[in-house]
């Protein structure tokens, strides 16, 4: 776990379920034929395909990126609000790691489909909430075993959940 990094990825699932996280940790991946699995790889192609304004900024992807009154915009579309604390907290992370940077930006979720807009700012409060969650992710991944599972609302619709409740 040495060369071990938190990414956006881990902040999404933190948000969802902590097995999850420590699943992925430790490289066990998700069945790339479940059906949910399949669903989301599509959605995010599409959406990527859609969106030809993507940008990569050290190993992050942004979708979009504005200026709007001298101010730096990145936003994320999603396809539902479905997951809108994970989306949150997944855009405050980018957020933090641009201003790292010396980039200072705001965040903007966008749910078409839903005709939706959420404005993230990194605020004191939102900075020692991420910073919490990050160092959570690092205790969860140098975890010997992962935690039990829970049975959640999300499990269904889950790529681990065949190894979770077989
Ligand atoms: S199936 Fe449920 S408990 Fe297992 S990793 Fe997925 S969300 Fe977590």
């Amino acid at each position: 776990m040495e060369d071990f990094k938190v990414t956006g990825t881990f902040i999404w699932y933190y948000c969802i379920c902590k097995r999850e996280v420590w699943l992925l940790a430790h490289g066990m991946e998700a069945d790339q034929q479940d059906e949910n699995m399949q669903m989301g790889n599509a959605i995010h192609e599409t959406s990527y395909k859609r969106d030809s304004k993507e940008v990569e900024f050290a190993g992050s992807k942004f979708d979009v990126i504005s200026k709007e009154n001298g101010k730096l915009i990145v936003g994320e579309i999603k396809k539902s609000s479905k997951y809108l604390e994970s989306a949150k907290m997944q855009l405050l992370f980018y957020l933090m790691e641009l201003e790292e940077s010396g980039i200072y930006a705001e965040g903007e979720l966008l749910f078409p489909e839903e005709k939706k807009k959420e404005t993230v700012i990194l605020t004191e409060d939102t900075r020692k909430q991420l910073k919490q969650v990050i160092e959570d992710i690092k205790r969860i991944a140098v975890m010997p075993l992962p935690m039990m599972a829970n049975r959640i609302k999300y499990c269904k619709n889950c790529a681990y959940s065949e190894f979770c409740w077989s």
